[in-house]
């Protein structure tokens, strides 16, 4: 290890006044830059790859994110079993009470959204202007792809730098000391769900589904099955937006390009095509709707994974040294640190993004501990979506061998 540097001296606590290096202005990081920008003492930096923001895809937030009582935010059957046993109740408490801490324009932008269905850019679109609007401001933009080198050289000693830049996380692999470091995903843990092909459709009437109707639109399917994903079918007055997925084996996810649409899938994969066309001629018998514009297909993996470490704590354990992330605390939030395709991800990034700016604003805690409470936060997170995930991935398997009793029993185990 080179000699350490004067200025790498073990970061005992935060500066009284820090500057906060923001990269990813996504939902995650800019709900973060909203909640630091009003804190006394810090001041932001964002940085973003985009010009615009474009990503026009439905998404809902969870009832859970602007729950005003324990209760309410323990009221989903299954994952409020799971968090009445990961977390104890004086830090439900304190989750609550930050949710009420909040300025009330941005708490009443969250209540809105959890409502129903709202397209991602406009999500995103409000909380950028929110942070343009606050006054004073304290917050720099800077339009650019910051690169890992990026990273480490804006960093001065005693600035916080938070990764916000989604699943392919910029830093996520460089939280581990060199040596460590040299495998790919060397911080990166992940369990491989499925393959499934995405169907993506507009369809002109009210649809809703439920797990009655996912099993009696797929009778005639006896290998495929297309199932809408939970709570992804969303009528806005006019037409339904509804996604849909067809769990695909590994080579045939090798064998299809990344985008395509339904007249490639029947061409190609007849067999595939043919249980999303069943399942949606059934829906047009049931509702006398029409398909509105293409079918959008894309071919995805579907992982659940984490970051081992969600700080750079192992820089810290190490000793002084000349690496800037030995002086420079780093925490990851939102995609980058925490991914499952089950579960409603944006509350889950907009809850650590709370819980995060509620730790920096406690400048008087040592930075040992900051990290390690940030590190037990992310893991207890962890254990409530790998949970949840594991069982949706369970009951799905059941589920497509619901009418064969010889493959169902090999896939359940009772007591
Ligand atoms: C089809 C689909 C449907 C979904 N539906 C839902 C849903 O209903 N509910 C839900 O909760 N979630 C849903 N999700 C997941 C949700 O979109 C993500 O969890 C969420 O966008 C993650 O937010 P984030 O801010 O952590 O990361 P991202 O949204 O990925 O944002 C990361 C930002 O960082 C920027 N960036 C990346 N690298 C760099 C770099 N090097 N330099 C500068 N900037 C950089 C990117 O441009 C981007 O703006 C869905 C996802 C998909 C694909």
């Amino acid at each position: 290890m080179p000699p350490a540097n004067p200025d790498s001296a073990a970061l005992e606590r935060l500066p009284s006044d820090i500057r906060v290096h923001v990269v990813g202005a996504g939902p995650v990081g800019l709900l973060l830059t909203e909640l630091l920008q009003s804190l006394e003492g810090v001041s932001v930096n964002l940085y973003e790859k985009r010009r615009e923001y474009t990503r026009t895809r439905m998404v809902t937030i969870a009832p859970y994110l602007v729950a005003d009582s324990v209760e309410s935010y323990g009221a989903d059957a299954i994952d409020g079993d799971s968090v009445g046993a990961i977390f104890d109740p004086p830090e439900l408490e304190q989750g609550i009470a930050f949710r009420q801490s909040m300025p009330s324009d941005l708490s009443a932008m969250l209540k809105s959204w959890a409502l129903g269905f709202c397209p991602l850019n406009s999500i995103e679109r409000s909380l950028s202007d929110l942070i343009d609007e606050r006054e004073p401001n304290g917050v720099r933009r800077a339009g650019a792809v910051v690169t890992v080198e990026d990273a480490m050289a804006m960093l001065q000693p005693g600035d916080v730098l938070i990764d916000s830049t989604g699943s392919r996380s910029l830093l996520r692999d460089h939280l581990v000391p060199r040596s460590d470091a040299e495998a790919e995903d060397a911080n990166t843990l992940k369990v491989r769900l499925e393959y499934v092909i995405v169907v993506t459709f507009l369809y002109g009437q009210r649809y809703d589904c439920n797990e009655y109707c996912k099993y009696a639109k797929n009778i005639e399917n006896p290998h495929y099955k297309f199932i809408p994903m939970v709570h992804r079918t969303h009528y806005d007055g006019s037409v339904s937006h509804v996604t849909g997925v067809i769990n695909i084996s590994a080579q045939e996810y090798e064998a299809m390009p990344s985008r395509f649409d339904g007249e490639w899938l029947r061409s190609n994969f007849p067999e595939v095509a043919q249980s999303m066309d069943r399942f949606i001629a059934k829906i047009k018998e049931e509702t006398h709707g029409e398909i509105l514009g293409d079918l959008e297909i894309v071919r995805i993996p579907l992982d659940l994974y984490r970051a081992r470490n969600a700080t750079s704590r192992q820089f810290l354990a190490a000793g002084p040294s000349d690496h800037p992330f030995a002086t420079s605390p780093v925490f990851l939030a939102g995609d980058s640190a925490i991914g499952s395709p089950y579960f409603q991800s944006i509350s889950l990034g907009f809850e650590c993004a709370m819980f995060l700016a509620g730790l920096i604003a406690q400048r008087d805690v040592p930075l040992r501990d900051l990290l390690d409470r940030y590190e037990l936060y992310i893991y207890k997170q962890w254990l409530r979506v790998y949970m949840r995930s594991k069982m949706i991935k369970h009951n799905k398997d059941l589920f497509e061998s619901v009418d064969d009793p010889l493959a169902l029993l090999e896939k359940l185990h009772i007591y």
